[in-house]
């Protein structure tokens, strides 16, 4: 097998991909790179990213502002020390990529411009257009180009890491092109495989976001953290789950049930406003677990909007007029009149709650370092935590670049620490057994299961029973369903046998992730007997503090089980607290 040598592998080159290579790059020309991914970095999921990032620039707002915003969001299951840090770096990152060439947009005055998002009580979202992910994602890309030291490796699909005396010490990708496997040694890796949103039937997430990056740490014995925590966005178009950005709402879109009503009055996100006036903290900025619940119980109450794809409501827009939507919502735009046949210079748009974010993944602390030496990770696939049991609109795209510098810091100290080099032995050995696993795969027969069925089963079990509401009885025959579902995988055939760009295969390998990650959604749910932030159980309604302010880790099970544990939340100054968006200190 051919080996590449090289002192950090980096897993994805989304946005914390690249921004750990260049962070490692410009720390040391001489680092050897090798920055590994399934796509090209452009069509990492970075790039559909729409509304913004979050960092204070403004005079009247603070960093104390930014801090509490991401903590009460969070519904105190941030770790605080964590998001101190994340806050202080984030401006000095968005000027960073300002200086690489991001075109954010601008004020009259020349300033950068910001704009509202759900549960942020200061304009604080720096943006460019309702595309920022693709300017972001471009001008990391770009700036990376810069680099000679950063070997990239596109269409490299990695299936495991790679261990060497309780350390990690490399991976092992398939190159797609040609189905040879390549073994990467590397003295520290950091995995940046974005999410696993793909898990649900309905979601935003790009058909890359499968939880691969999790699954790989998970396997490798690190624990996968607070993986109950998926997020809902309210704002999905129901033909297709394409998001509608928040920032449709930012600037002032409303969203009514049938009876034309703004609804979320009547759910504890305070008084009607008059339309088109800046408002913070209430309403249609409130956040996105509350108002993806509001959304379940107009639905119940019966006063949803019907569709062709089912219930929805209503997102106008009407009244921002054509000049405003066209500067800073083209993308809405386009999408709304290509996807659903309505402009929403003239109509109302129908949306409806859809899975968008992984709030857990995989265990990291402060320094973006997992508790396996050698492996760090940063991005979605990576739970610091910032987000707690609940993120902030924005807060995502900021993560990465903060914590993929960070990661990349961490990964020198890692290197400067002198540790001794891997066994050539035991890493010629993972990759044979990592090879031999992926023949296996290829040659079985006679087991009669397909990738496709098996994954509407799960994507099923998923939608019906680990939702925006949950009860115990429905998270334990979700267990009971993928732990069916993982053995049913062992008797997987693939249709396809040949080397070049083995779509089956890759499929197959997916869907092993999507259920490693999924297990550990239902079994960390059933365990969390409250509700809190996007784990709401219909049983336990009520927040518990006293049993569950902390965070909740799954570890592998090989053939059985996840097992659950858990670790303390780090509080610094903020003490668990109510969480108000009645506006009433709007
Ligand atoms: C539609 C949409 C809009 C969003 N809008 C916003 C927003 O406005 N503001 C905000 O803050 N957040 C937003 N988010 C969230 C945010 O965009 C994501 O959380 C973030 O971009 C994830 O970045 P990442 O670098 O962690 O992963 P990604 O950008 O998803 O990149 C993952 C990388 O991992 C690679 N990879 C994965 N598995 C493998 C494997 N097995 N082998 C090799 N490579 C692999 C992929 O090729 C890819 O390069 C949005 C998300 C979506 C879906």
């Amino acid at each position: 097998m051919e080996t590449v040598h090289t002192d950090v592998a980096i897993l994805g080159a989304g946005g914390a991909g690249l921004r750990a290579a260049i962070a490692l790059a410009e720390a040391d020309p001489k680092l050897r790179i090798a920055l590994i991914s399934k796509v090209y970095p452009m069509r990492s999921h970075t790039c559909a990213a729409e509304g913004g990032a979050a960092g204070v620039i403004k005079p009247d707002d603070s960093l104390e502002h930014h801090f509490h915003d991401t903590v009460a969001g969070g519904d105190w299951l941030s770790d605080q020390d964590v998001v101190e840090y994340f806050i202080r770096e984030a401006p000095r990152e968005l000027v960073q990529l300002e200086h690489w060439g991001c075109p954010w947009n601008r004020e009259p005055d020349g300033s950068v411009a910001v704009r509202s998002f759900g549960g942020m009580q200061k304009q604080r979202t720096w943006f460019a257009a309702d595309k920022s992910g693709f300017h972001i994602l471009h001008t990391l890309f770009q700036t990376s180009l810069k680099h000679p030291s950063i070997e990239r490796f596109d269409e490299f699909y990695a299936t495991e890491l790679l261990l060497d005396e309780g350390r990690c010490a490399g991976l092992v990708a398939i190159e797609m092109r040609s189905g040879r496997l390549v073994r990467f040694d590397a003295r520290a890796v950091i995995v940046a495989g974005g999410g696993a949103g793909r898990m649900f039937p309905f979601t935003t997430n790009g058909a890359v976001k499968t939880g691969d990056g999790m699954a790989l740490a998970y396997r490798a014995g690190v624990p996968l953290k607070d993986m109950e925590f998926v997020q809902y966005h309210p704002t999905g178009l129901p033909s297709t789950g394409t998001l509608l950005t928040e920032a449709c709402r930012g600037e002032g879109g409303v969203l009514l049930n049938k009876n034309g009503r703004r609804f979320l009055q009547d759910y504890g996100m305070g008084p009607e406003t008059p339309l088109g006036k800046p408002v913070f903290k209430t309403m249609e900025l409130g956040p996105r677990d509350r108002i993806s619940q509001a959304f379940w119980h107009e639905q119940k109450k019966g006063n949803a909007v019907p569709t062709q794809w089912g219930d929805a409501m209503l997102l106008d827009m009407r009244h921002l007029g054509e000049k405003k939507i066209d500067e800073r919502l083209p993308l809405v735009r386009d999408m709304s009149i290509s996807y659903m046949s309505v402009d929403p210079v003239t109509d109302p748009v129908p949306v409806r709650p859809v899975v968008h974010y992984m709030m857990g993944g995989i265990h990291t602390d402060i320094r973006a370092a997992t508790p396996l030496p050698g492996l760090y990770a940063a991005g979605e696939c990576a739970c610091g935590s910032i987000n707690g049991a609940n993120r902030l609109g924005s807060n995502s795209l900021t993560e990465l670049l903060v914590f993929g510098r960070r990661a990349a810091l961490s990964a020198i100290e890692h290197l400067q620490s002198g540790a001794p080099p891997a066994s050539d032995a035991a890493l010629a050995g993972g990759a044979a057994a990592a090879q031999a696993r992926i023949r296996e795969l290829m040659q079985r027969s006679g087991g009669g299961e397909t990738v496709a069925g098996l994954r509407k089963e799960m994507m099923q079990a998923m939608e019906q029973h680990a939702g925006i509401y949950r009860n115990g009885e429905g998270l334990a025959e979700a267990c009971g369903k993928l732990a069916d579902l993982r053995r049913r995988y062992a008797r997987i055939e693939l249709h396809d046998r040949t080397n070049v760009y083995n779509t089956d295969l890759l499929q197959a390998l997916e869907l092993g992730s999507m259920l490693d990650c999924a297990e550990a959604v239902v079994a960390s749910a059933l365990e969390r007997r409250e509700s809190r932030g996007a784990h709401q159980r219909l049983d336990f309604a009520a927040r518990d503090d006293a049993k569950f302010l902390k965070h909740s880790l799954a570890w592998y099970g090989g053939a059985g089980a996840p097992r659950i544990d858990y670790a303390p939340v780090s509080i610094t100054s903020s003490q668990p607290g109510v969480r108000d968006y009645s506006g009433a200190h709007a």
